[in-house]
């Protein structure tokens, strides 16, 4: 084959899908149309809320973290079987996706108690739990994500039980890679926050894995490096997100 056919075939294969318009602006990110209906591109924000946008900030490079970040978590996903949304990183603050329709139930898997967890349940944040616990949240702004039942999710709509079923093994599969991988940089995944959703009758994993969405803290000094530093003002917020991004890149 000729120089330039070859090239012609790379070019075709590397082609972009062109940027269409912005048609969802969430509280983090912003999705756009691609010219292939398949695809989205997420557009990561610096944009920083808490207690669902009662508290905001802006966290300076928290985009181009997140974005660098979740690739590298989707990656590794993908590498232990994990089907997601991930096609490949644009730039700094854009991700290509499959286009997904979002199942409006939240799955938060969690390994050690904290947050409204333990404020529900009036447990002491750090106790280690047992076994992974798998808890299912409304995704629902006006109602603020409230805690629901499988059966929630069944009799309204929101899930089918084959789709439920497929949700609750993939989280606990994403749990456990996440926390062997985070392990040996010296991270413990005391919880995170995961979003599914459907693609050509499949459930696959969406969103993004980040500080924002996880709780992560220092193995050895239990400090605190995620969003909690900002929904707590503990101040090392930048710092934070820098140095968990450290411990994950594959060059650390
Ligand atoms: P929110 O304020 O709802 O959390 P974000 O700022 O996180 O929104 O923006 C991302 C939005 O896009 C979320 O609502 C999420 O459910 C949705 N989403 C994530 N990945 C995909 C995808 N691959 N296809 C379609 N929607 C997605
Ligand atoms: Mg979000």
């Amino acid at each position: 084959m000729s120089a330039l056919r070859w090239r012609s075939v790379n070019n075709h294969m590397q082609s972009e899908p062109e940027k269409r318009e912005m048609f969802y602006e969430g509280k983090a990110k912003k999705l756009y149309s691609t010219s292939d209906p398949d695809l989205v591109i997420q557009y990561f924000k610096d944009d920083a809320t808490a207690f669902n946008a009662k508290k905001r900030g802006t966290i300076e490079q928290k985009g181009v973290i997140n974005n660098r970040m979740s690739e590298l978590f989707f990656n590794l996903l993908e590498r232990a079987g994990v089907p997601t949304h991930f096609v490949r990183r644009l730039n700094d603050r854009e991700m290509l996706c499959k286009r997904v329709q979002i199942i409006p139930v939240e799955t938060v898997v969690r390994n050690i108690v904290a947050g409204s967890m333990a404020r529900r349940l009036g447990r002491e944040e750090g106790e280690p739990l047992p076994r992974p616990i798998v808890e299912y949240y409304y995704k629902s702004d006006p109602l603020d994500d409230p805690l629901i039942l499988a059966d929630h999710a069944l009799v309204f709509g929101w899930a089918t039980a084959e789709e439920l079923k497929k949700v609750d093994e993939l989280a606990l599969k994403v749990n456990s890679v996440l926390s062997e991988f985070l392990d040996q940089r010296g991270i413990l995944l005391v919880d995170a926050k995961y979003e599914f959703g459907r693609y050509h009758g499949e459930v696959i994993l969406a969103d993004e894995i980040c500080p924002d969405t996880c709780r992560f803290w220092d193995k050895a000094t239990r400090e605190k490096l995620d969003k909690d530093r900002f929904r707590r003002d503990l101040g090392g917020i930048e710092e934070a997100y820098q140095e968990m991004l450290r411990r994950v890149s594959p060059d650390a």
